[in-house]
């Protein structure tokens, strides 16, 4: 059996490639599960949708993107690739160049790292090369590289990943049986997730797919890290989620103008309640997520509390990574291992069956 991947899956919705030039892992195709558990404790008689892009080739939805930036890059006969990034672009840009037998050089600028991340983008066989800089002088770079050499440049200016990444709008309604969903929740760092679904959604009701109203697209940011709620870049971006500790989103105004046309809005939710948000679906649904898909749960849990959705609404929340992406965040207010002696009186006792 062969891969088939999201551009095959949605050929008619895809930019023009030729079927020799696809360079896919068999991403996309990810799980919406319906989160019975996860909907009883929130209440409002929501009926919630987790869509679990950790389940993803390299564990985020960054493969849906790749795909297509890679196949394009063979198409157009690039010698290499190159992007800036410490977080999964790298991890996807180095996992789809390893397969179409490309050079990857990925730029890490200076700041903290996902180890699951970086360990990826390693082992695939990238070139990583941390720059003495921050992560606007390493792009810098890889624009000027990209501008003047065959190296196809595979950072969010990638005109083609979006374009893929709109494949996880059409797997919604093909999963919620030809239905759009009332309100979707999703993390924004760059902001271009968040305009790709946006776009296939409408690109998908254009072609008939379904014909209820588009949902309403609630984007959520970190509150350290918060530019698009606070209406200004933010020098220090803060926050625990690294994949969406992001000052100046590249996608900014365009995800402005999808909040706007959907009739949504954008929010913060502190680290604090992103932690407990990734516990939550965790322990009522058994999905580890990395913290910075968790924003979209710890957004529904907000805005839940508000009282913003109407009774019996339905809500999918995108969960954009795997949690062991990141392990070291997961388990910062986590309490340490237990230390016992060889006996089983102390298990017993630790499991209250003393
Ligand atoms: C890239 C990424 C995001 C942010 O997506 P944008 O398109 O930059 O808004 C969120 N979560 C994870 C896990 C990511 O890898």
């Amino acid at each position: 059996m062969s891969w088939r991947g999201v551009i095959r899956e949605y050929r008619a919705f895809m930019p023009e490639i030729k079927e020799s030039a696809i360079c896919t892992l068999n991403e996309g195709n990810t799980l919406l599960l319906e989160a019975e558990w996860l909907s009883r404790r929130i209440g409002n008689n929501l009926k919630i949708y987790l869509k679990f892009e950790g389940q993803n080739p390299t564990g985020s939805f960054k493969d849906r993107g790749m795909t297509m930036a890679i196949s394009k890059a063979i198409e157009e006969g690039a010698k290499a690739v190159i992007c800036a990034s410490t977080g999964n672009t790298s991890a996807a840009a180095a996992a789809f160049s390893a397969v179409a037998d490309l050079p990857c050089a990925v730029l890490i600028p200076q700041g903290k790292i996902a180890k699951g991340k970086l360990s990826q983008a390693i082992f695939y066989g990238a070139k990583v090369m941390q720059v003495q800089g921050n992560f606007d002088e390493a792009l810098d770079v890889v624009r000027e590289i990209g501008k003047n050499y065959p190296v196809t440049v595979v950072n969010s200016i990638n005109p083609y990943r979006i374009p893929g990444q709109r494949s996880a709008a059409f797997e919604v309604i093909d999963q919620l049986g030809g239905l759009a969903p009332d309100y979707q929740c999703i993390p924004v760092g760059n902001a271009a997730n968040i305009v790709s679904y946006w776009e296939g959604y409408q690109q998908y009701r254009a072609a008939g797919k379904f014909k209820n109203n588009l949902p309403k697209m609630l984007g959520f940011q970190a509150e350290g890290s918060a530019p698009i709620v606070q209406g200004h870049p933010i020098e220090k971006p803060e926050t625990i989620a690294t994949a969406i500790r992001i000052g100046n989103p590249a996608s900014w105004q365009r995800a402005v103008q999808v909040v706007k046309e959907s009739e949504g809005l954008f929010d913060t939710v502190t680290d604090q309640e992103i932690l407990a948000a990734q516990k939550l679906i965790a322990h009522t649904q058994g999905i580890f997520c990395e913290p910075a898909s968790a924003a979209s749960v710890a957004g529904l849990v907000k805005k839940a509390k508000q009282g913003y959705f109407k009774q019996g609404a339905s809500v999918v929340c995108i969960l954009t990574g795997h949690g062991l992406k990141d392990p070291d965040s997961a388990i910062t207010d986590m309490p340490d291992p237990y230390v016992i002696q060889p006996d089983k009186q102390a298990v017993l006792k630790i499991l209250g069956l003393n």
